[in-house]
């Protein structure tokens, strides 16, 4: 069933599922039960006793298939997601064709003809539920109306109904167009606002955890990560180094070029930061003003003062580049790492990066210091 389905984002179409699936809860059974209330005045038991039966089962069977299988998790992929749907819109489509069949069988029938007042009247309430309930996807809802409600107006001119009834349900079969195309409508402006409102929670989740001048992940962001990679370095008996490191006389740019350079050099120099720290499972954060900060997972004290003087080497050697021209600027970096067998926590490591760091600046800036307190 390939009809109206667009290129459809997932969470979108898992909105629709669940809604779909909270639609078919309770038509089901309603079908089977118009049946009965259509079978029992007839004679279907003496003269078709196993079509009747058959006819019976087959709404249960349909009734059944609305709730089974379950549909699959809101953040599964959009195909099965699809499958689904389309399997569930078969059932119910089946459920109205069967309907209809129900209905031209009372009308073409003689030996159901007792049943003929309350098939219609079946036939009626069905059709507007489904304008109500099943306009979810246009095309799809018009074609199970049809399938329900299309044999009254068709067939009764046969059947020696007179035609006023014939009219009024030629212009209720309007009125069902209109509040399906209404229902259809108004549905489509939910999924729209709740595609609204989900991309501005997600574009609020993006701004809690990056900063946005430098694109690297904030200090809350890196606190969390810093908690989730000790645990896994523990888990696996490896080192967690960190560093800190804090721009030399920053504030100098500032007030020679502007805090618009200086916003500039910030963002460069994070750049910078991503191409010396490549290795798999590195983070990198802007712990605040010109204060940056990396995680290394797996390198011990020395490895990662060897990385840290990469990233030294490399501002030295390869000034940032501003609008302005070329900017010398130097970064002092503080390293520290946590052993594997280590009791200490994330909050200790921070504090001997940091300690070490303005040990750095100290010293005369523009170079590495280590601490060894939490090696
Ligand atoms: P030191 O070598 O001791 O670190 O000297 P410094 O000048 O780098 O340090 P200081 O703490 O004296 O000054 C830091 C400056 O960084 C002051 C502040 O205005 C500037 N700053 C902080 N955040 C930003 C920012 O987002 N953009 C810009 N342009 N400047 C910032
Ligand atoms: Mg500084
Ligand atoms: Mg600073």
């Amino acid at each position: 069933m390939s009809e109206d389905t667009s290129p459809v984002h997932a969470p979108r179409l898992a909105r629709e599922v669940a809604d779909t699936r909270q639609r078919l809860v309770t038509g089901g059974l309603f079908y089977l039960l118009g049946w009965v209330v259509v079978a029992a005045p007839s004679d279907v038991a003496q003269s078709h006793a196993v079509a009747g039966a058959l006819v019976g089962l087959a709404f249960l069977l349909l009734a059944v298939l609305r709730f089974w299988p379950r549909p699959p998790a809101e953040d599964a992929p959009a195909d099965k997601l699809q499958a689904w749907l389309d399997t569930r819109w078969w059932v119910v489509l089946a459920t109205a064709a069967l309907w209809g069949g129900v209905l031209s069988w009372t009308l073409l029938d003689p030996h159901m003809a007792p049943g003929r007042t309350a098939a219609l009247l079946c036939t009626i309430a069905f059709a507007t539920a489904f304008a109500h309930n099943y306009s979810l996807r246009l095309g799809r809802a018009a074609l199970g109306i049809g399938l329900i409600y299309a044999p009254a107006p068709i067939l009764m001119p046969y059947t020696g109904e007179s035609l006023s009834v014939v009219v009024t349900l030629g212009v209720y079969t309007v009125y069902l167009g209109l509040v399906m195309v209404r229902s259809y409508r108004e549905y489509q402006g939910q999924l729209d606002l709740y595609d609204r409102v989900r991309s501005q929670r997600d574009e609020f989740e993006t701004l809690s955890r990056v900063d946005p001048l430098t694109g690297l992940a904030n200090r809350r962001y890196f606190s969390g990560a810093m908690d989730h990679l000790l645990a896994g370095c523990r888990m696996h008996q490896q080192p967690l180094a960190m560093l800190v490191m804090d721009l030399d006389h920053f504030k100098y740019v500032n007030d020679e070029f502007g805090h618009d350079a200086g916003d500039v050099c910030l963002a460069r120099f994070a750049d910078r930061m991503r191409e010396v720290f490549t290795a798999p499972g590195v983070h990198l954060a802007r712990l605040g003003g010109e204060e940056f900060g990396v995680l290394l997972p797996g390198l011990d004290v020395r490895a990662a003062a060897e990385a840290a003087e990469r990233m030294r080497a490399s501002l030295e050697l390869h000034p940032l580049q501003l609008r302005e021209g070329p900017l010398s600027i130097t970064v002092s970096i503080g390293v520290a790492s946590l052993a594997p067998g280590s009791s200490a926590e994330g909050t200790d490591l921070y504090r001997a990066a940091d300690r070490a760091m303005y040990q750095a600046k100290t010293d005369g800036r523009n170079r590495v210091r280590i601490d060894l307190g939490t090696a």
